[in-house]
């Protein structure tokens, strides 16, 4: 069974997709290299909007393990998610895409705050929309923020990259004989907590009808391959 072409995308780029070979940080040249890719995936026609994750420089639940209190280090993680989109935004408009930066936690001097019909108006208009600060909430993930955005801006799909190339019966760095499923229902996801987002993300997908795809973002080239249809995922949906 082939995948469908999806016209409105949300895609999901969890913080480490932007530290290249390190172990921390903002790698310009990833970041460039990433938006190359996105460049040439919105060349196809699609529409596109992120959500940027933060784990890169701050994770609020690691913090808290360390006695942070979690609420704190939740922000922070939020606020790592801005530095994050506003890298993105740069690298996508050196490329020469409109972008905006719009924040779930709303700070005037560097993005636009989180308004729907806003975000909704600069897709219109062919720009790139990233959904920066999660939700907003403590508590809560960037994909759960990703499902949560892609439902409200009425995407068809949410994608999500990764360090694999799809949703393994095992984890595939560690089990050689781990396979790759190429088709997965929400329900067998929660019921065998396969690793793909976390359960809320899964679940307001389910409630949605929106299916995810999860494919790797780090081999060069493979974001435009699988967004038009082809190249190796996992595609998770009712
Ligand atoms: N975060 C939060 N609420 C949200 C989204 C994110 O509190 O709605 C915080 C949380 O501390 C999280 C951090 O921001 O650990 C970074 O996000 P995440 O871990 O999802 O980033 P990723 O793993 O995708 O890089």
């Amino acid at each position: 069974m082939s995948r469908p072409r999806f016209n409105r995308i949300l895609l999901k780029l969890s913080g480490e997709a932007l530290m290249g070979q390190g172990q921390f940080g903002i790698d310009p040249e990833t970041v460039n290299g990433l938006a190359a890719e996105i460049a040439s995936a919105k060349a196809q026609g699609h529409e596109l909007c992120l959500v940027v994750g933060g784990g890169n420089i701050f994770r609020g639940i690691a913090a808290a393990a360390k006695g942070f209190d979690r609420t704190s280090a939740d922000y922070m993680g939020m606020l790592a998610t801005v530095m994050n989109a506003l890298a993105l935004q740069n690298a996508l408009e050196d490329q020469g895409i409109d972008t905006r930066v719009l924040s779930a936690i709303p700070m005037a001097a560097v993005c636009e705050p989180y308004i729907r019909r806003r975000a909704m108006r600069h897709m219109e208009k062919g720009r790139i929309v990233i959904f920066a600060a999660g939700t907003g909430n403590p508590y809560f993930t960037t994909d759960t923020a990703a499902a949560l955005r892609a439902a409200e801006m009425g995407c068809d799909a949410l994608f999500k990259g990764t360090s694999v190339d799809g949703v393994y019966t095992a984890d595939p760095k560690k089990d050689s004989d781990a396979t790759r499923y190429d088709h997965l229902s929400f329900r067998r996801v929660l019921s065998d907590d396969l690793k793909v987002m976390d359960a809320a993300a899964v679940a307001l997908c389910r409630d949605n009808n929106i299916p995810i795809v999860v494919f790797n973002i780090r081999q060069p080239g493979n974001l435009a391959e699988v967004i038009a249809g082809g190249g190796t995922a996992t595609i998770v949906q009712n």
